[in-house]
């Protein structure tokens, strides 16, 4: 009896049997409706077997092969079988969620639009250059170029503006006129249209598929055949479309390798950056990791020789060097609503230049605190362990962890004081100031308030290039890619905060976040300026910046990381759960921890309450577990992920993160 084993998207870690229908035989890859409970279902044929654990007359036949899209090929079928095993989720759930929602449906795609014939492998390579590669880029393509033929993987360490790109397309342009496929993941794609348009510009002929989670349905599953197809020659997405079956597979490419956001913090925990280099073993082609400041986690596999590192030392545009950074004592400047002097006669003397300035506040909002100074009240979120944010614009109290909202109170809800005070600022607070001290300059302000859509960011963003505006104040938001000729100066506000997070990435991000923020300035002929205001001027980080010096940083961070028996010298895997009440929560886990004796080498810790411990209603913790060995790690986590469900109660939400990098 010949059986097919599908994995259908239901909360089960086990796959499905259905008899073969002879006159519609289907094979590994295929898509196939099969009759689940009183509905049908999509599913994916991962096996074909000869008998089933299930007795022979309940077994039901396949419903119909479905065959308006290309066969999903072994190996995106054994990335899946990766990831599902390493993320500790159920197969058919990995594999729904890496299609697009139309190849999820029981309802046939719609009939193909007639296009143009596919273009045969190959053509639509040309190329055109934008730059003569300068020695450090020609030298990076040479070394990649030259082990196209297998996997090896690569970090392409360049600082801001050294021309990564250039070298991300000229290799591009080498595997494309060998008829291959090239995967490029960025981390947000709304937020760099530059991006794309650089590389139409530099592959007039060829077929993109572009590929991100805003895309509409019909969007994304177009892009995504194409790629299935073999057909788009680039796909250029976010983290999602490391998903992407791509036949010709030849190079893959993640820029800003070290970006938080290529991690998925909801269903399938996968590390988009992680799944790319698996991906490129599977598809035994190499990987390039480009960034001017590399996770801890890629830098360790490179002093260990795992991958090989390039380095673009030097800004590539002719003349322009890295910016000078200052620090500026909060201890002995007075700063004027946040502002410091050196800082705002900084701003003062670009505007009398004609040049653009940057002010960079990781808080978005007006103030981030509404208190009474009379009996000692503060607003905070009725649901959450928070405070509320004061957003001035539209006069409302926001809770920035769950979303909820409530006008501004008139007077103190427990005393009556009408008298009531924004404490702290964030980009509002810092834009009214700034509209103050510099009624004649053009401000625009950048978060995610200002800009709720992608395309008017976009709009926003290009505007900035043009030289629209004279200054730019924002958050993160600010610190991707752009390339903004005109800005010399970034000015940092609140670095401290950071600094003195309890949280070990803390440092290695905020290093990130100003190379990446002051990376936007200078970058033409005229020198750039960061200015950081800071408590703790001589604090090593800031020191380690001001040199450009990423290594000697790293090396430091990876010492500390090392005696502490921290990542990336441990692996780690977080249990979170949350329910009404934290006792319960606190004894699940606390029962969750004893439910297997820890093997050789695995830790077990106590359960931990979360910083902010009530997030919209819930109560949370989490326990982690370490090992210094991926495989007792991994071992352990499929044991554990199976006996946890029988030990949940009902009402308990959980999940395990596995090489987990928030703990707020
Ligand atoms: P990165 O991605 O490393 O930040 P980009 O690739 O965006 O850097 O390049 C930064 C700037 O340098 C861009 O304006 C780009 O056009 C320019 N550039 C890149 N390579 C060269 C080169 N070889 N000669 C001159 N300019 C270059
Ligand atoms: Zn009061
Ligand atoms: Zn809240």
């Amino acid at each position: 009896m010949r059986v097919l084993r599908t994995a259908l998207d239901v909360p089960v870690a086990k796959l499905f049997d259905y008899l073969i229908d002879d006159a519609a035989p289907a094979a590994p890859g295929d898509r196939v409706v099969v009759p689940f409970g009183a509905r049908q279902r999509v599913g994916v044929v991962v096996e074909i077997g000869d008998g089933s654990a299930v007795a022979a007359a309940r077994l039901k036949p396949v419903a119909r092969v479905l065959d308006d899209a290309p066969r999903l090929p072994a190996d995106w079928l054994e990335q899946m079988r990766f990831l599902a095993a390493y993320y500790q989720r159920p197969l058919g759930e990995t594999v729904a969620g890496a299609l697009p929602p139309r190849l999820r449906s029981v309802k046939p795609l719609p009939r193909r639009r007639e296009q143009a014939a596919a273009p045969g492998r190959g053509a639509g390579a040309r190329f055109v250059a934008s730059h003569q590669p300068n020695s450090a880029q020609a030298t990076a393509i040479e070394r990649i170029g030259a082990a196209l033929e297998g996997f090896q993987a690569f970090l392409l360490h360049g600082v801001t503006g050294s021309g990564k790109t250039e070298v991300y397309l000229r290799l591009i342009a080498r595997v494309l006129a060998r008829g291959g496929q090239a995967l490029v993941l960025v981390p947000e794609i709304g937020l760099t249209p530059q991006l794309e348009a650089r590389f139409r510009h530099a592959f007039p002929d060829a077929r993109i598929a572009v590929l991100h989670s805003a895309l509409e349905d019909a969007a994304r599953t177009h892009a995504w055949l194409d790629a299935a197809r073999g057909e788009a020659q680039i796909v250029l997405g976010t983290r999602l479309a490391v998903l992407t079956p791509l036949p010709h597979l030849a190079l893959v490419v993640v820029d800003e390798e070290h970006d938080a956001s290529f991690k998925q913090q909801e269903g399938l925990r996968y590390s988009g950056r992680d799944a790319a280099v698996q991906r490129a073993k599977l598809a035994d082609c190499p990987i390039v990791l480009g960034t001017a400041t590399p996770s801890l986690e890629t830098w360790f596999n490179c002093s260990a020789g795992r991958y090989a590192c390039l380095t673009l030392a030097e800004r590539a545009v002719p003349g322009a060097r890295l910016p000078v950074v200052r620090t500026v004592d909060l201890r002995t400047e007075s700063a004027e609503h946040g502002l410091a002097k050196p800082v705002t006669e900084a701003i003062r003397a670009r505007l009398a230049r004609g040049e653009q300035s940057l002010v960079f506040i990781n808080r978005r909002g007006y103030a981030p605190v509404l208190a009474c100074e009379a009996c000692g009240w503060a607003a905070g979120c009725a649901r959450c362990t928070s405070h509320l944010v004061l957003h001035a614009a539209d006069r409302k109290l926001r809770c920035h962890h769950c979303g909820a909202e409530q006008p501004i109170p008139g007077a103190c809800p427990t005393c009556g004081n009408v008298d009531l005070r924004a404490l702290g600022r964030g980009t509002q607070r810092v834009e009214e100031t700034l509209a103050a001290l510099f009624p004649a300059a053009r401000i625009v302000r950048i978060d995610r308030d200002s800009t709720r859509r992608r395309a008017e960011l976009a709009r926003k963003l290009e505007g900035v290039g043009r030289g629209e505006a004279d200054i730019l104040v924002g958050t993160q938001l600010l610190a991707k890619g752009h390339d903004f000729p005109d800005l010399t100066l970034v000015c940092v506000l609140n670095a401290d905060s950071a600094l003195l997070s309890t949280d070990f990435r803390s440092a290695e991000r905020l290093f990130a976040t100003l190379a990446q923020v002051g990376g936007r300035s200078g970058r033409r002929e005229q020198p750039g300026e960061v200015l950081v205001q800071t408590r703790y001027p001589g604090h090593p980080m800031f020191e380690a910046l001001a040199r450009h010096d990423y290594a000697g940083f790293a090396e430091s961070q990876l010492a500390e990381r090392r005696s502490a028996g921290f990542p990336p010298y441990v692996h780690e895997a977080a249990l979170r759960a949350e329910a009404k009440k934290l006792d319960s929560v606190m004894a699940f886990l606390r029962a969750a921890a004893r439910l297997l004796p820890a093997p050789a080498g695995v830790r077990i810790y106590d359960p931990v309450p979360h910083v902010i411990t009530r997030r919209a209603g819930l109560e949370r913790a989490q326990l982690l577990v370490q090992s210094a060995s991926r495989p007792a790690l991994q071992d352990f986590l499929r044991q554990w992920s199976a006996a946890l469900p029988a030990s949940a109660p009902k009402t308990m939400r959980w999940h395990l993160d596995v090489d987990p990098i928030e703990f707020d």
